[in-house]
């Protein structure tokens, strides 16, 4: 074996370790579409591991445009935006986009990871720094790299250390806070007021990636800084298409200049397909609902509610942070976390583990995440079918930190 592979096979060691266990959770293959219930290997599960928070997937308008789009302009569009991919429709979606989240133009990506390399890998350079929250997505931090600007990261939602490692770098470089706007795993809200004050005091700029905040705070769903009243204060706004929009894609909002730039430098834009039709009619038809139908917000914050309590009367430890539909069930045990999620799964409830390093490791836990279209009564189900799992696995509901 070369020296290469034994050292990743090493890496490989903790994955095979789980499955020896047979308690291994991930890429379980769903054969029905996304929604409040779903089919696997020929059962029916409950699906409360879902980012689709407005469960527009299935709306048969959103189905019905898609359909149309692939009627109307194929499959794919065969080429990047930059040459023979942009699609009338792509430039409708990011006209709306920019009124939606009220910044002058937007650019839509095929992914939300890649609005996040292609941004952060073009906006700052060598000697820039990039100040991320350590819990920020991992494309967040990857994009960060590959700007070749210094990293740094402070400690989660912590505004004194955000202040110390501003304090410590020079006012002639460009200082970029990039941050989650809703922590995808642990569902808590980005401190965006404290952040702008130290962002003005100390000439920082800031962006953020609202994968979790789109479709669930603010005004008809705008996201995080319009949550807060504060969208003109934030710089640039990232959204993905793969939560709340029913879709696939992302988008980067800004300044007609940011937008203009990333145009013509963002690589992952430029050299990588776009969009295909049905992917961007469909967005184009969610950002319908949501500016019209302001009841589905309603409905995931009414399910939100009803479940934080629920939980909370079973004795679930789901801490004091969330404020959102992304609910954490603390475990904090590695092994446990695996072994609930399969007996879970067995019982008919799909639920997502949450390992290191997407929390710290005195953190793991089973992230429990709600759509409009769940009933109260697949949450009360839900709750029981949690209790159950946690007892037969001898995991106490409320763990000691
Ligand atoms: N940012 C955050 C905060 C995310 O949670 C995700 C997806 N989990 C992404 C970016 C990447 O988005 P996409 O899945 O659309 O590539």
């Amino acid at each position: 074996m070369s020296k290469m592979l034994r050292a990743k096979m090493a890496a490989l060691a903790r994955v095979n370790s789980i499955k020896e266990k047979g308690i291994y959770p991930y890429f379980r293959p769903i054969s029905s579409s996304q929604d409040t219930e779903v089919d696997i290997d020929g059962k029916k599960v409950l699906m409360f591991g879902s980012n689709s928070y407005l469960g527009l997937t299935n709306h048969p308008r959103v189905k019905e445009a898609a359909i149309r789009a692939v009627e109307k302009y194929g499959t794919g569009c065969a080429g990047s935006r930059f040459l023979n991919g942009t699609l009338d429709l792509h430039i409708e979606l990011e006209q709306r986009l920019a009124e939606f989240v009220g910044k002058e133009a937007a650019l839509v990506f095929s992914t939300g990871f890649q609005s996040n390399l292609g941004a952060l890998s073009s906006l700052t350079g060598r000697n820039d720094y990039i100040i991320l929250d350590e819990l920020d997505h991992a494309s967040l931090i990857d994009g960060s790299r590959l700007s070749f600007s210094k990293v740094v990261k402070y400690r989660h939602n912590n505004m004194e250390d955000l202040e110390a490692k501003l304090q410590a770098m020079p006012q002639s470089s460009v200082r970029l806070i990039a941050i989650d706007g809703v922590f995808s795993m642990e569902g808590d809200i980005a401190r965006l007021p404290e952040i702008v004050a130290l962002a003005d005091a100390y000439g920082a700029n800031i962006m953020v990636d609202d994968a979790h905040g789109l479709g669930v705070i603010g005004v008809n769903g705008a996201g995080t800084a319009s949550h807060f009243g504060l969208t003109d204060k934030v710089d640039v706004i990232m959204g993905t298409f793969s939560k709340s929009f029913a879709s696939l894609g992302g988008f980067i909002a800004g300044d007609k200049e940011i937008i203009e730039y990333l145009k013509h430098y963002a690589r992952p834009l430029v050299f990588s397909a776009s969009m295909t039709p049905a992917a961007v009619a469909s967005v184009i038809a969610t950002l319908d609902i949501m500016q019209t139908e302001p009841e589905h917000i309603q409905r995931l914050w009414d399910n939100t509610n009803y479940a934080r309590t629920l939980l909370k009367e079973a004795g679930f430890d789901t801490g004091s942070v969330s404020e959102t539909p992304i609910i954490p069930i603390y475990i904090r045990s590695e092994d446990n976390v695996f072994r609930v999620t399969r007996m879970l799964q067995e019982e008919g409830l799909f639920v997502n583990p949450v390992v290191p390093p997407a929390v710290q490791p005195d953190a793991t836990l089973i992230r429990f995440s709600l759509m409009a279209t769940h009933t109260f009564s697949q949450i009360e189900t839900a709750v029981d079918k949690l209790t159950e799992a946690f007892t037969r696995a001898g995991v106490p509901l409320k763990q000691k930190i």
